[in-house]
């Protein structure tokens, strides 16, 4: 056995678990529990082919060499993406710090109040900078938001305008060119029609309802858009407008000028460019837009004292939850990226910003009066970080590059030049040194940036203050903010702490080994839209991934665009819809989808243009093939698709699977596979082995990304030979199949700095330890089953009574005691747990899913809380109410309080199994009180009054 072999780290039990453990499961070996578990028709013949696995030592050399094929330029590209300064104390203690990159998405609340209070920061630097009144915790990127935001006002509109032909959206010639790209590929299946043009001559009618705007324009203008506002809202038409985020320090905000829907990146506050992602999208709106708003929203509560809590507002009407009555899919976002970049601007507070956007400001006002004295003209003449300068295209590219300069040449005769704020003055001076090189004049040399100056009219300006709470204005030493973060992470519980068995969303080791590269300026500062050759480490990465994901799912094509598992669901199934239009098939728009599907493909199918209809489920939790094939039949002539989860959201590896695709095909239509559960599958079958055309998969679910509280995702899409041409492509630069569907996302690989975590999961498992990572997986949920019968009772198995990588425990019975399924989720907190999913895809239940990197003994402690809790269970009636279990989780304060009232122990209230008192977990509230905080909902931090009323 190699001691350095990367998997020996990765897979939690050990050699001697595991005889332990097959003894426990009553299987002979690994291979009988395997042969016992998937079916013999779709189990692979032959191993996966990839390369020999490399130790973690291998790797990061491996890593090295590929960075140094990247050439970091100055880059001044623009488009949506800034160099940035992370501060360095958020770079350890948040990105490089498992206590925060390892947290699951905030469902426990109780648990997970430091994140929450993180994102609320966020919420609340948003609202203050765009001038709205609520703000989401982040979408995917600032094309996709920009797409919600065109959806959400469509679904919105009033009802005269939905009963006329009220479906134009008015998009400015100045909007990105990856947003318009966007705009696109979300609006052909809605039937919306868009309509560029000149916002300045434009005359709206009564088929439009909404318009979008960018602020500044691509061009770097800034435009005066209240009369515009105005006149569109005289005619009820909707505006909403993508907004530099850093600009907004000193331009007039957007709420200001009559703005309903405020989007942008939030990457230039401190984060990576990372050669497209990843990023914290943001979108602002009115508080009349609360239930239809896309994403999460992070609210104010109280908890079982009354004291204030933070959770999920309107945690019930996440729009996936609607299924197909939703108007957006969005499940995961970018957590981890809000979380920084809310803490830039807590280091750096209002001050701070608007000395940085001011430095940034007044470079490129400088730079334009310097290259105007060298005789250029610049057209700008309203701008904050963007001048064009007209001038040979060509021959600027060939003397800046020269230079390790990277400009945006929008056409021959025309530069642009986006300063950021790592620009220094020796860049200045360089990009003057082109410039007077072209024009044979000898160049002006700059000394001083530090008075500063504007071009700025004073009509655009901003006048209101921003960033007036607390919180921005006390962090401003790295001690305060690494005392602050800390304070905030030893809130939260993540996988530092224990294992966390969500079902469907497989928490496993994010290796430091996989996470060490993201640090790496030479993978962090490439933007996503330098010419390939400048990207030659990441187009290598990037290629061997998808070879590596295309081997694994067993298919042909592989397009990494995507930035969530949702987002892959709605690329996958519009590359479906391409091909069926390319055959002349229009009319194929109806969308199987089982009773048991995660909400997100319901979503995702009727933001595709596809009708759901709804399969049944068996007793035993499997596909009712006969009504499948009823339904198949009778919309034969229409059938677009099938969505199947496999194995089964039951966590079942169905047997009559090949014979449901093959239905499917039969009919023409093409079989969607959710990749949620991968985990299940990896090594040992594919989903060309199953008969599917199409999957996504949720890398950081399966492949190692980690959760970062809710984000980010990659959620590529993985194709068979057809779909192939149809992947998607990017209008900057060339990717994706020869007849490519438009963006999905706005950057052409995606989440690229992601992907590097995924690849150096693969490349450090190799063949041999993916099928292991597998095995052990179904090992680790067969054992726990084993070890709760008796206890509790699994609802559905294999035909051979075996689990796959999941399984589902029933909790409904407990209800003759008193006991909801929420209890038990908030008593596992007591015993440092976080509670597996609950309610999903049934409820009253919990669905428990180990993953392959823990071990026996934790594995051992985790079951050892259920039983306990079992116990404590029989133990409760339904008149008394006042039990550990309704009244868990128990606070520290509670415990050490000077009064105890309640009928048990303080020992079994917070210390009830012995293996706690070594490593007890606090959760920082008492039950958190969801309706409360839905009939007083508050979305941002409270006002400094509110504190000093209080003191
Ligand atoms: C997680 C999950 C999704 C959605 O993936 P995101 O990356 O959160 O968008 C879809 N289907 C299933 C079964 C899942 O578990």
């Amino acid at each position: 056995m190699k001691t350095d072999s990367f998997k020996l780290r990765h897979i939690g039990p050990s050699e001697k678990d595991l005889q332990d453990m097959l003894h426990t499961v009553k299987a002979e070996s690994m291979d009988q529990l395997i042969y016992e578990t998937v079916p013999d028709d779709i189990l692979l013949k032959n191993p996966l082919q990839l390369d020999e696995a490399m130790s973690e030592q291998e790797y990061a050399a491996h890593l090295l060499e590929l960075a140094a094929k990247n050439s970091v330029f100055k880059t001044y590209i623009g488009l949506g993406y800034h160099e940035a300064s992370l501060p360095a104390v958020i770079q350890r203690n948040i990105l490089e710090n498992p206590g925060w990159y390892t947290a699951y998405t905030p469902y426990q609340a109780e648990i997970a109040q430091g994140r929450l209070e993180a994102l609320l920061n966020y919420q609340t630097m948003i609202c203050d900078l765009t001038g709205m009144e609520l703000a989401n915790a982040s979408l995917l990127d600032e094309s996709t938001a920009a797409a919600e935001a065109m959806t959400m006002l469509y679904a919105g509109r009033t009802r005269d305008q939905k009963k006329s032909e009220c479906n134009k959206f008015f998009v400015s010639e100045e909007i990105l060119p990856q947003t318009l790209s966007l705009l696109k590929t979300r609006a052909i299946p809605l039937a919306i029609e868009l309509v560029i043009g000149n916002h300045e001559t434009f005359e709206f009618s009564s088929e439009f309802y909404g318009a979008l705007l960018q602020y500044p324009g691509k061009s770097g203008e800034v435009f005066d858009y209240a009369a515009f506002v105005e006149n569109a809202h005289a005619a009820d038409i909707k505006i909403a407008v993508a907004a530099d985020i850093l600009s907004l320090v000193t331009l007039k905000s957007p709420g200001s000028f009559g703005a309903d829907v405020v989007v942008g990146t939030t990457q230039r506050f401190g984060i990576p460019l990372g050669y497209g992602g990843p990023h914290a999208a943001y979108f602002a709106t009115r508080e009349e837009y609360k239930r239809n708003i896309p994403g999460r929203i992070i609210g104010v509560t109280q908890d079982t004292n009354g004291d204030r809590a933070l959770r999920m507002a309107l945690q019930t009407r996440e729009q996936h939850i609607k299924r197909d009555k939703a108007t957006s899919n969005i499940c995961t976002a970018q957590v981890l990226l809000a979380v920084m970049a809310g803490m830039y601007a807590v280091y750096h507070g209002p001050n701070g910003l608007k000395y940085i956007a001011n430095k940034v400001h007044t470079s490129a006002t400088i730079l334009s009066k310097t290259l105007s004295k060298l005789g250029f003209t610049q057209l700008n003449e309203n701008f904050f970080d963007t001048i064009r300068i007209t001038a040979d295209a060509d021959k600027i590219k060939t003397l800046a590059e020269a230079k390790q300069v990277n400009f945006f040449y929008p056409d021959a005769t025309t530069v642009s030049i986006a300063l950021n704020e790592a620009t220094t003055v020796k860049d200045l001076n360089t990009i003057i040194s082109i410039f007077s090189e072209a024009s044979g004049k000898e160049a002006v040399v700059i000394r001083d940036i530090s008075k500063e100056e504007t071009s700025i009219s004073q009509n655009l300006a901003r006048t209101t203050d921003f960033l007036t709470n607390e919180v921005f204005n006390s962090y401003h030493s790295e001690t305060e903010l690494m005392r602050y973060i800390k304070k905030l992470e030893r809130k939260d519980l993540s996988l530092n702490h224990s294992m966390i068995a969500l079902g469907s969303c497989t928490m496993k080791l994010n290796a430091a080994a996989e996470m060490l590269p993201l640090s790496d300026p030479q993978w962090g500062n490439i933007h996503p839209f330098v010419p390939i050759e400048q990207a030659q480490g990441y187009q290598e990465l990037l290629s061997k991934l998808e070879d590596q994901l295309t081997e694994i799912t067993g298919f042909a094509g592989t397009s990494l665009q995507p930035n969530s598992g949702a987002q892959g669901e709605f690329a996958g199934l519009m590359v479906i819809r391409a091909y069926h239009e390319s055959r002349n098939d229009h009319h194929r728009n109806i969308c199987l989808i089982p009773s048991s599907a995660h909400g997100t493909n319901p979503a995702s199918a009727v933001m595709a243009g596809m009708k759901v209809v709804v399969t049944k489920a068996t007793d035993e939790g499997n596909i009712d093939v006969d009504d499948l094939r009823e339904k198949a039949e009778k919309h034969k002539d229409n059938l677009a698709a099938l969505m199947v989860t496999y194995p089964s959201t039951h966590g079942v590896y169905e047997s009559a699977i090949r014979e449901i695709t093959s239905i499917i095909h039969d009919k023409g239509g093409q079989v969607y596979m959710d990749g949620a559960n991968m985990n299940a599958q990896v090594g040992l079958t594919n989903p060309g082995a199953i008969g599917a055309d199409v999957c996504h998969l949720n890398l950081h679910k399966t492949f190692a990304i980690p959760h970062g509280g809710g984000g980010p995702g990659v959620g590529p899409i993985c194709v068979a030979e057809q779909l192939v041409p149809f992947l998607p492509g990017n209008p900057v630069i060339s990717t994706g199949g020869d007849h490519a569907i438009t963006a999905i996302s706005a950057a052409p690989w995606g989440s690229s700095l992601a992907c590097i975590i995924s690849y150096g999961y693969i490349t450090m498992l190799g063949a041999d330890g993916l099928k292991n990572a597998t095995e052990y997986a179904i090992l680790n949920a067969n054992y726990i089953k084993e070890r709760l019968n008796g206890h509790y009772s699994t609802l559905y198995s294999g035909e051979r009574g075996r689990a796959a990588h999941e399984m589902i425990v029933d909790c409904r019975p407990f209800k003759a005691n008193g006991i909801e399924v929420t209890d038990i989720a908030k008593r596992l907190m007591d015993y440092g747990f976080h509670a597996p999913t609950v309610s999903f895809p049934v409820a009253g239940t919990v669905m428990i899913e180990p993953t392959e990197s823990e071990g026996k003994a934790e594995l051992d402690r985790f079951c050892d809380a259920l039983i306990s809790i079992r116990k404590e269970i029989s133990e409760a009636t339904k008149d008394n109410t006042n039990n550990m279990l309704k009244n868990a989780p128990h606070t520290l304060a509670m415990v050490t309080a000077d009064t105890w009232d309640f009928p048990y122990s303080r020992t079994e209230a917070a210390y009830p199994l012995s293996y706690i008192a070594e490593n007890k977990f606090w959760p920082s509230v008492r039950r958190v009180d969801d309706a409360y905080g839905d009939r007083n909902l508050i979305c941002t931090c409270e006002p400094i009054e509110a504190y000093m009323e209080e003191a």
